[in-house]
This record gives C-alpha cells, structure tokens and sequence, in this order.
C-alpha cells in the first residue's frame, strides 16, 4: 500500500487530498472566510470587571473585547489546611480577577456581529487521540467508547503512561482500539506543545496569540501522518516549510517525508484528484462491471443503492451478483470515506440467494472500511439483502461543505413538471379572481411553462378565460425557475 499526502494551498482555501495506491481517498477542505480563532489562546488583560454579570471583559488584541464569565474561570487552588467553602458556595467575579490582571484565557466561541468573542481558563488541547487539560488532574475517556473493556484498557494504557504527569487527559473517541504506542506518541507531542505554550506566555505581551490551533495543513499530519505515508507533497512553499517545522518538531524521524511539489500540473491533477472530487459530488457512482451505486445523503441516513447495469442473462445470474456486490462493497467503502459520509449508512446490495456470498460481501464492505480514519460499524446483512453501518465523522461531509441546496427545487432533487405547474396556475387563476375584482390577468411563469401552455393547452385557456368572463395574458419570464409563477390582476 502506497499512502501519500496532497496539500494544495491559496490564498482563500487549502485543500488536503489522501492518496493510496494512486487512488484519491479523502479530501479535507478549509476556507479563509469560515477560519475564526475558536481554539487559540491568548495572553490578555482583564479590561472591567462586570459583578452585575459575574463576568469581566478582557482584551486579546481583537478588535472588541472578549467576554469571560466567573464559570469558565479555573478556580484558584485552596491553600493548605483551608476548608472548601460550605455548600460549595461558587467564588464571586471580583474573588477571581481584577481589573487590570494578566490571564491566559482560550476562545470558546468566535466573535460574531457586534458580540466580542467568549473566553474560558480552561484550556484544552487536542491531540490525534487526546487532549490534554493542563488545568486539570483528571483522565477522563471519551462516553462515545462504549464498551466496558476498551475503557479498562484505555484507562490502564493512559494511567502508566502519564504516571505522576499533573497535567489531566480526555481520551478521545478514535482512540478506541489504538495501541499503547500510539497513544504514548500523543503523550509525548502533547507534553511537548505545552512546554512550548508555557515558554510563550512567559514572554508574550498582552494580546499576543500563545497557541494557534493548526490549520488544515497541520491538523492533517497531526492527525494522520506516520510511517504508511510515504511522502507528503504541499504546492506552497510557504505552507512547505512550515509543514517541515512542525513535522521535525513533532515527528522528527518522519520531516524527510515532506516534499515541496513545485510541478507544473496543478497538485490536485495528480491521481486525477481533481476529476475525483468532482465525481464524489454526483448520485452516481460507476462500478467496472457495468452496475452503478446511488449515493443519497437525507437528514437522517445516507442509502447507497447497488445497481447491475442492464439486462444480465439468466444463465449465470447469482455468479453475475455476486460479482457485482462484492465491487460495490468495495466501491461502497470508498465512496463513504471520500465524501465523508457519517451516522447512519444503509447499503441495499442487490439480492443473493448463496449464504457463502452474502458472507463474502460483508467481508468485502469491512476490508475496504478498514483504513478508513473515522469509526464505523457493520451489521449482518438482513434478509432483503440490506447492510446497515454507521460511520463517525466529526466534519460535514463534503457535499455539504462545497453544495448549497439548489434553489430551483428546495434541495428535493425533483422539479414539478411543467404541467404541474400549469395546472396550479389554472387553480390560482379562479382563485383570484373570485377573490378580487379584475377586468384582466397576466401571468408571468418561466419560458417552459408559458411555452407549453401556449402550445398544447390553448383550448384549456380559452375556456377558463370564458368560464371567468376574463382575458388572461401570458408572459414568460427568463429568470423564473421551472416552479414559479405569478397572476397578476389588472
Ligand atoms: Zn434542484
């Protein structure tokens, strides 16, 4: 297995793609427009002091100030031989900071409008399977790792590796069946950030950014850069060099993987990446046998639909199937990594009768799942020749991150035909002109549906202008989608 890295950078969006064996397998994108400070921390200064609010304002260097209430602030440790206060009795604002006070504070929240950005003290910081909460003592794992063992394991691998470390961890959900290896590697990149964070704050000024959540470009190899890759290609030299710092700094046995692409082809143009994403935004998805999957992502599941293409013959029809099914596994599992598909998943293969097939294709669907990043499950095939899975996925999949519903048809994927349509103008027309008084009508629709009520229902029209003793007009207008129309009375 061949695995490489591309990472295409412009000034508004950075894109990273996933190759294996020459075979786009994950793309990741991040726009400058949808970039905020959600992450950073920041050495600022507490500006006012608001008990009203029990909350206090503090500059971080932004243009407005930033809002930190006394809930989001680390309690002060109690001195030695000191009783916690009866019914823990929460400490008031002007207990914990005071006007004027430096503080290291992290954004929780972007500004928005006129709102300053939201602030806490707790600092967190994530890693590729933890993260870490200086401020606190506690290991905690993640609910969404269910299963009794995996957390006694993970409690046990985390407890030696951090032994008497007084920083606290959150085991992150994809650390779920991750080796003690890689979980020490975390320990110790994350045991690394921190000293680097705490050297910036002793020598940053106030309103000075100490941490910087990565950008994509980072937060990628962070989160999937080891000894597989073989190389990592980045088209921006700036971006490049970066890269090379952060992967020597963390990953140094890895920095000679990293390469500036400085080809003539777009980087994206390699392994037809480019083609690729353009392909995981269709329904369709072409299988080499000459079926097809339907891809339909709905609020609250996606389906994919395995097709045979055409007419299969008789003779030799559950081989036919069972050929189809077991590419359309495959091709099901790429499809779901590559469009970053997640919750529910339901396959609905094509029915077989063979039990060592159905067994076959399952087999097939959980290989091709396995070096997917993201978490899934799969479950029996039901007697229909259904596969339900469920994929986790902490980013929105990539048609919702480059689509907007179409606005002709709401996003339902259908319009209503243009004899629809005419018929709803025809029930409007009676409508309105029960309803006000008009000596004529004009209604304005698209081209296509003036054009066919022209054509083939004129006598539809002559009556109804009888039928309401008016004379109806019809214009057609260019910029009117197939669906909308208006009747306007004169
Ligand atoms: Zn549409």
């Amino acid at each position: 297995m061949s695995e490489e890295i591309l990472i295409n950078v412009t000034p508004r969006e950075t894109r990273v793609g996933v190759v294996e064996n020459g075979m786009l397998q994950e793309v990741h994108v991040e726009r400058a427009s949808r970039r905020g400070y959600v992450g950073n921390v920041y050495k600022g200064r507490v500006q006012r002091v608001m008990p009203g609010m029990q909350a206090v304002f503090v500059d971080i260097g932004l243009e407005r100030a930033a809002f930190l209430h006394a809930s989001d602030i680390v309690r002060p440790p109690l001195a030695e031989g000191v009783e916690p206060p009866v019914g823990g009795h929460a400490p008031s604002i002007s207990e914990l900071v005071h006007e004027g006070q430096e503080i290291v504070v992290q954004v929780v929240k972007d500004p928005i409008g006129t709102k300053g950005a939201r602030l806490s003290t707790h600092l967190s910081i994530p890693s590729r399977y933890l993260v870490l909460l200086p401020h606190a003592k506690t290991l905690g794992i993640s609910a969404r790792i269910d299963e009794e063992a995996e957390r006694a394991r993970l409690k046990e691998v985390l407890g030696a590796l951090i032994g008497e470390n007084p920083l606290g961890y959150i085991v992150r959900t994809n650390a779920e069946g991750q080796s003690a290896e890689s979980l020490a590697f975390d320990v110790t990149y994350l045991g690394k950030v921190w000293r680097v964070v705490q050297e910036n704050i002793a020598k940053a000024k106030v309103g000075e950014r100490v941490y910087e959540e990565l950008s994509l470009p980072l937060r990628s190899l962070r989160d999937m850069l080891n000894e597989d890759i073989e190389k990592v290609r980045v088209d921006s030299y700036e971006v490049f060099e970066k890269v090379v710092k952060f992967v020597h700094k963390f990953m140094p046995n890895l920095d000679d993987r990293v390469e500036h692409y400085a080809g003539e082809r777009p980087i994206f143009d390699l392994y037809g990446a480019e083609d690729e994403i353009q392909r995981a935004l269709k329904k369709e998805v072409p299988l080499k046998s000459g079926g097809y999957l339907i891809v339909d992502q709905t609020e609250a599941m996606t389906t994919i639909d395995v097709n045979t293409g055409g007419y299969l013959g008789s003779r030799n029809l559950e081989e036919t199937v069972y050929r189809t099914n077991l590419e359309a596994a495959q091709a099901a599992a790429r499809q779901l990594r590559l469009r970053n598909l997640g919750g529910i998943v339901i396959i609905d293969f094509i029915d077989m009768t063979d039990e060592e097939h159905r067994r076959q294709v399952i087999r097939m669907l959980e290989k091709g799942l396995l070096r997917d990043h993201a978490k899934t499950t799969v479950y029996p095939m039901s007697q229909l020749g259904l596969v339900e899975m469920t994929r986790k996925r902490t980013t929105e999949s990539l048609e919702r991150q480059l689509c907007e519903p179409c606005p002709a048809c709401s996003g339902r994927g259908t319009l209503k035909t243009a004899e629809t349509v005419t018929y709803e103008i025809f029930r409007e027309i009676t409508r309105a002109v029960r309803q006000f008084n008009a000596e004529k009508l004009l209604v304005m629709a698209s081209p296509k549906v003036v054009g066919r009520i022209l054509e083939e229902e004129s006598t539809a029209v002559a009556e109804l202008e009888e039928f309401i003793s008016k004379s109806i007009r019809f214009q057609a207008e260019e910029h009117y989608s197939q669906e909308q129309f208006d009747v306007v009375l004169l």
